[in-house]
């Protein structure tokens, strides 16, 4: 990497050696002054738009409160504590790196976009909410996404994936054959799990994306600085943002509009921090919408080895992730949450199941901000409030049930199977996007309701979390607002 000392700014906060070396030497340079656009956060919900923005001639800046990675479990995760109270722990730590390229740097690259029906829950099922708009209008984004991302995919099985207008950027792997399972006389539609794939892993930001914008002439990214409050002077605009590094030291930063790209709890919390005496009870806060509708896929896993790949496939067996949709609205139809099926085999012959549901959308599962426990710089540190509905139980329940029909599918027998349960790092809402100010935080263009120039970015903004990983989704979103910002 050759990063020049003007275009980076380390303040400290978790300033690895990395991100010292990368800035060659030296000290801050002032962050201060005007800025076109200030995007908070550097991962894949800020740093498409602020390329973007940049390369078009925006003066940019990226606040990141993490340093660059290499170092970065001495303490980083810590920075940003958060405090849990509700009925179930999710460990939120593992699903965010507070890093220069976010939790791009430990993802694993497994791509899929949603589907039609999984923006049309209200009006296709009766469940949940719709969101404000549709796969439709996503999917050319859906396309951009993936090109950034680098996606190597197939779409060999008709109709087991939503309609596509690109083919995916990387070629699939020769060959495919969809695993051979059939439950209650019917055959599942799998197709293979599409992935990021960039030299031998996924796309990491930091690795092409941060360069690209630091070395462009309108780019800044001040790593190390923490966004603590978004400041109105009006009531109507976001005037400046408060940003520190880790000696304390506190700047203005003005920007004529900006970016909340911080991640799912973060991001809500500094709304509530910003209180004001037209928002009292937080930036963006009238309603009380703030911190709620938190989501996350929570995963059953299960692991055997069948007494003969055989009747899996035709032919010789292959090592890959398939995916199923099959049971996804049949289970909204129920009442129930969709989920995804997965079936994974492993050179040794062995084969792990996994069930990904999504869980409902509800109000009482919320970030707020934590009467416990405060940050290094004395404000409170976002609680999260997690438990699980009657529905996301039986949810979980029918999941087992299609395990357990797939196991016997395949001659095993469901009581000989190692089972676990695991997260998928996949938050998502707290500060959703909504038809009115009435039932959403944001505008279908991701401008918060009632602050002229404030916009979000990141699956914060998800109304409802969806049956697939959320990486796709939130590229494709950023795409959508960075077109939207630079035509405004
Ligand atoms: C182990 C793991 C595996 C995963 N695998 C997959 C996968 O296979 N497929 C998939 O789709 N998704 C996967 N994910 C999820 C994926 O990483 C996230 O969806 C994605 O990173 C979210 O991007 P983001 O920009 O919204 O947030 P983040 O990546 O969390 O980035 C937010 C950034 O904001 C910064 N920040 C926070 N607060 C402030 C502040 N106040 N001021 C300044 N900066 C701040 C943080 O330091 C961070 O850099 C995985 C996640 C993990 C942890």
């Amino acid at each position: 990497m050759s990063l020049t000392r003007r275009q980076f700014v380390t303040g400290g906060i978790g300033a690895t050696a990395a991100s010292v070396l990368a800035c060659r030497g030296g000290d801050a340079s002032p962050i201060e002054g005007e800025y076109d656009l200030l995007v908070i956060g550097s991962s894949f919900a800020g740093l498409p738009i602020a390329l973007r923005a940049a390369q078009r001639g925006l003066r940019t800046l990226v606040v990141e409160a993490g340093g660059f990675p290499g170092r970065w479990f001495a303490g980083e995760p810590a920075m940003l504590p958060f405090t849990s109270s509700g009925a179930v722990d999710y460990p939120a730590n593992a699903a965010r790196m507070i890093a220069v390229g976010g939790a791009s740097n430990h993802w694993e690259g497994a791509v899929n976009r949603m589907r039609p029906s999984d923006f049309r829950l209200r009006s296709e099922f009766g469940l949940d909410v719709d969101w404000p708009l549709s796969y439709d209008e996503l999917e050319p984004y859906y396309c951009r996404a993936e090109r950034d991302l680098s996606v190597r995919g197939s779409a060999a099985v008709v109709d087991a994936e939503p309609a596509r207008s690109c083919a995916y950027p990387r070629a699939p792997d020769a060959g495919y054959r969809p695993p051979n399972v059939e439950i209650d006389g019917r055959r599942l539609r799998y197709f293979p799990l599409a992935r990021s794939v960039r030299g031998d892993g996924p796309v990491r930001l930091v690795d092409r994306e941060v360069e690209a914008f630091a070395s462009s002439s309108a780019g800044t990214l001040a790593s190390g600085h923490q966004t603590t409050r978004l400041v109105t002077l009006d009531g109507r605009r976001i005037d400046h943002a408060l940003v520190r590094s880790a000696d304390g030291s506190e700047r203005q930063v003005f920007a004529k509009r900006i970016v909340l790209a911080a991640g799912v709890l973060e991001s809500a919390r500094l709304l509530l921090l910003s209180r004001s005496r037209w928002f009292p009870n937080g930036l963006g806060n009238a309603r009380d919408l703030v911190g709620r509708y938190f989501t996350v896929h929570p995963t059953l896993r299960w692991q055997f080895t069948p007494p003969s790949l055989g009747r899996l496939f035709d032919g010789a067996p292959q090592a890959l992730s398939n995916r199923t949709y099959d049971y996804a609205d049949e289970f909204r139809r129920r009442g129930l949450n969709a989920a995804h099926f997965q079936l994974r085999v492993f050179r040794d012959e062995s084969i792990i199941l996994k069930h990904q549901p999504e869980i409902e959308a509800r109000g009482a599962n919320r970030v707020t901000l934590s009467t416990a426990e405060t940050d290094r710089f004395g404000d409170p540190v976002a609680d999260l409030a997690l438990g699980w509905s009657p529905r996301d139980l039986a949810t979980k329940w029918a999941g087992e049930d299609v395990l357990a029909a797939t196991v016997e599918a395949l001659g095993g027998h469901p009581d000989t199977v190692d089972k676990s349960e695991k997260w998928r790092f996949h938050p998502s809402g707290t500060l959703r996007m909504g038809f009115d100010a009435n039932t959403g935080v944001v505008d279908r263009n991701l401008k918060v309701f009632g602050v002229e120039n404030l916009f979000v970015s990141g699956a914060c903004v998800f109304p409802t979390a969806g049956t697939a990983n959320p990486t796709e989704t939130i590229v494709a979103l950023a795409h959508r607002l960075a077109d939207h910002l630079l035509r405004g």
